[in-house]
């Protein structure tokens, strides 16, 4: 069953060309899907508008079954956080707090009780076990990638939207954070959907779609680096 769902989904910017144009496209649950795409093809208009973050111009965005036009704010809000964590190129980390309560940042922000032995759990995960205290800008990006992500996981999310997660990373660090996603997905059933640029990230994914000109032009089950590149 699919957890994201997009109908005919069509996005356009007053003054620019059309950014999505009658997109379908399903994510199953539990599973690693690639977005990619030149530069300018629609992908973050996509990622939005799946995510809650940006409302479509005309069709359906289903998220977890629910039709997300038909809610306004505060609930979409609601929507969001309960099913939705994510990641960004740059991290988006909290420079003033430690790298613990930027991990528990979302659930305070939204009014909830962090869950705090999960939160520990999720750090443990990614590797920063007795890194809790430290600021963010004393870890390597590798480091601060994994921060967000155990921000992302903290809130038991349904589904990770990550932006172009390893484009600020060195190569063995976007391989760390492409192996943590993985992990979410194999050994916690989250569902997670990736834009990226790079052959190798995609080479992680059980699929990958295709934009060009805000359309859905191919698609490949079981990518690898090779054929998508
Ligand atoms: P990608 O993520 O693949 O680079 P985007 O979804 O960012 O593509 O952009 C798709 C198209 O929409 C591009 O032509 C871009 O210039 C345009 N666009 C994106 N965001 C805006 C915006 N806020 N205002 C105007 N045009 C935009
Ligand atoms: P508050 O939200 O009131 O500031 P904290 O989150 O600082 O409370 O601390 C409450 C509990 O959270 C602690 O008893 C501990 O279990 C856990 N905790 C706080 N800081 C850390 C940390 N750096 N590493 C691991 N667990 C922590």
């Amino acid at each position: 069953t699919s957890i994201v769902e997009l109908v005919a989904v069509s996005k356009h910017y007053p003054g620019g060309p059309t950014a999505l144009d009658n997109v379908s496209v399903a994510f199953a649950a539990g599973t690693f899907a690639a977005v990619m795409g030149p530069s300018g093809s629609g992908k973050s208009t996509l990622l939005h508008c799946a995510a809650a973050l940006d409302r479509p111009d005309s069709g359906q965005v289903l998220l977890a079954g629910q039709d997300l036009a038909g809610l306004r704010e505060p609930r979409l809000t609601e929507a969001r956080r309960r099913r939705v964590g994510f990641v960004f190129q740059q991290y988006n980390l909290m420079d003033s707090l430690s790298v613990w309560h930027n991990v528990l940042l979302p659930q305070r922000l939204a009014g909830a009780r962090p869950d705090k032995g999960w939160a520990r759990e999720v750090l443990r995960r990614v590797g920063l076990a007795g890194r809790e205290d430290e600021r963010p800008a004393r870890l390597s990006g590798g480091q601060r990638q994994r921060v967000a992500l155990a921000r992302a996981l903290a809130g038991r999310p349904e589904v990770i939207f990550a932006d172009e997660p390893t484009g600020a990373l060195d190569l063995a660090s976007g391989r760390e954070v492409l192996a943590l996603l993985r992990e979410a997905v194999d050994d916690l059933g989250t569902t997670v959907v990736m834009v990226t640029h790079d052959p190798a990230a995609a080479g992680w994914a059980d699929r990958a779609v295709f934009l060009a000109d805000g359309r859905i032009v191919a698609e490949l089950a079981a990518p690898t680096a090779e054929l998508v590149a």
